[in-house]
């Protein structure tokens, strides 16, 4: 087998044309992590409704309290990745606990949904933050390829997402293999592929992994890329055991969400005080970047709050109120396979062409920086919910239009590809080296409360409706679209007013 630094960073860094060989690698990875992730993650409202007998404000807060557990533990994953495991082994144990919740799901759905799902929550924590900043080290500072990387990366996440988002509830509810998998195993089978997919991503993992050099290696390992003494083992393997020891809580935790109320209310500000710690031991020009990285952060959470209606309240509105037939009729699609999956289908096909768009903006030297693609994010976001709220406007009966539905995801992409693989770019430009892992970890915990925010939004709309006929279900959800609408126009404004200040916290970095 091959040793583990066959490749310095240097020879990894200097890479000629596009991208280095090993995002393709990582790519493959994250997107079957995703598939399995978006796959399990695209069945639980409708599945909650309809096998658990959830109602659909429960089945909202229920969703978005697991959303944002996954997404919370990502600091913790950073954090144990920087400090004590180095990213390959993060992501490798990561990968692990969510094969095992992904088998447990799919082995008995009912009895082991809350106990599948911890797994999950926690392996996702140690896999999804790592292998972001791993894509990040294979450039130099200042290397201006880095967001064509991303970029690329993100088209593979969502090429994951796009794959699972569609084919497991397609196949959970029967519009997929229906003819050979019978009813009582479909939901099974739907979980079980996710497992499979996460399989995939591991092992691919595990035979790649030697190319990236010495990004990813343990802390204290000779070849390590911040050097530091060897850690003790007893280190490593208490944080395996730790983790599997916090499996039943977080499954208590999460089954309950007012414990994910407590639990919001006190990581966050946790992490603050950790993060302005770590500020105080660096100088003053690496502080300002942190604090420019941590003003995108906060603004993420505005963005993901009003993005992520996509698998609660999105996912309910897709259920009932939107038509199955697209392009004027043409075909027959599951409205909650578009609804998960239609944004993801449209970043794989713009991503490309954006990257080309930044590039042909950079040669005539007015490519928008980063807070301004920021603020276009928002700007894109808001018309984009406002499109959903036009849905109104061509419904019949309280049935509605998916065409305008999905020409909706399709501007709400727009808005995040001007964000999201942005922000994952600018994390690792932003943050020292020693710092990667947990400030990538405090972006997607931005992430993790806009998904609880996003719950508590849905929940909301979805009380206004119970006994209402579906006309007045669907003015309640589009009058709420409207209003976040236009929040995500005023964050827009706000970030683009005050573009020129954080600009200069970024001393140079764009
Ligand atoms: N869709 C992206 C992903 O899955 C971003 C998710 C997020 O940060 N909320 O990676």
């Amino acid at each position: 087998m091959a040793t583990q630094t066959q490749n310095s960073l240097e020879e990894i860094q200097n890479f000629k044309g596009k991208y280095p060989k090993q995002i393709w690698r990582l790519f493959f990875s994250e997107m079957w992590e995703r598939f399995c992730f978006y796959g399990m993650r695209g069945m639980l409202v409708f599945f909650m409704i309809t096998q658990l007998n959830f109602g659909e404000k429960e089945a909202n807060l229920q969703y978005g309290a697991t959303q944002a557990f996954v997404y919370a533990f990502t600091f913790i994953g950073g954090l144990f990745a920087d400090k004590i495991l180095g990213f390959r082994k993060s992501l490798f144990f990561g990968g692990l606990l969510m094969i095992v919740g992904s088998i447990l799901l799919s082995i008995d759905t009912h009895n082991f949904f809350f106990f599948g799902l911890a797994f999950i929550i926690i392996g996702t924590g140690f896999f999804k933050p790592n292998i972001s900043t791993m894509v990040g080290e294979l450039y130099k500072d200042g290397d201006n390829r880095r967001d064509a990387g991303f970029s690329l990366f993100y088209a593979g996440i969502n090429l994951g997402a796009f794959l699972g988002g569609y084919i497991c509830v397609a196949i959970g509810k029967g519009y997929m293999l229906s003819s050979v998998i019978d009813e009582a195993h479909r939901w099974n089978v739907a979980f079980g592929l996710a497992a499979v997919g996460m399989i995939i991503s591991l092992i691919n993992f595990q035979f790649t992994k030697h190319e990236l050099g010495p990004i990813g290696l343990q802390p204290g390992h000779p070849d390590a890329i911040v050097k530091s003494n060897p850690l003790p083992k007893w280190m490593e393997y208490a944080v395996y055991i730790g983790t599997l020891l916090l499996i039943p809580i977080v499954q208590v935790m999460v089954s309950k969400t007012e414990y994910t109320d407590y639990f919001m209310y006190i990581i966050g500000p946790l992490t603050l005080i950790y993060l302005f710690y770590e500020m105080s031991k660096v100088g003053k020009i690496e502080r300002n970047k942190l604090i420019a990285a941590l003003i995108f952060i906060l603004f993420s959470i505005v963005f993901w709050g009003i993005y992520e209606q996509s698998g609660g309240s999105l996912s309910i509105f897709a259920a009932k109120n939107l038509n199955d037939t697209i392009l004027g009729g043409t075909f027959t699609l599951d409205p909650n396979g578009v609804n998960n999956s239609g944004g993801a289908f449209f970043i794989i096909v713009l991503a490309p062409l954006f990257g080309l768009l930044w590039l042909w903006l950079a040669k005539r030297k007015v490519e928008p920086n980063t807070v301004i693609k920021f603020g276009l994010g928002f700007l894109f976001l808001g018309l984009g919910f406002y499109v959903l709220y036009a849905t109104r406007f061509f419904a019949i009966d309280g049935m509605t239009s998916l065409d305008v539905f999905t020409l909706a995801l399709l501007v709400i992409t727009i808005g995040e590809l001007c964000l999201s693989p942005i922000g994952l770019s600018i994390m690792t430009k932003l943050s020292p080296a020693k710092l990667q892992g947990i400030m990538m970890g405090m972006w997607f915990l931005a992430s993790a409360y806009g998904q609880y925010v996003a719950g508590l939004i849905g929940a909301n709309m979805a009380e206004a409706r119970e006994g209402d006929s579906l006309m007045d279900k669907l003015i309640t959800y589009t009058d709420g679209y409207k209003q976040l609408g236009l929040y995500s126009l005023i964050a827009g404004a706000i970030l683009i007013v005050l573009s020129p200040y954080i600009k200069k916290l970024m001393h140079g970095v764009n």
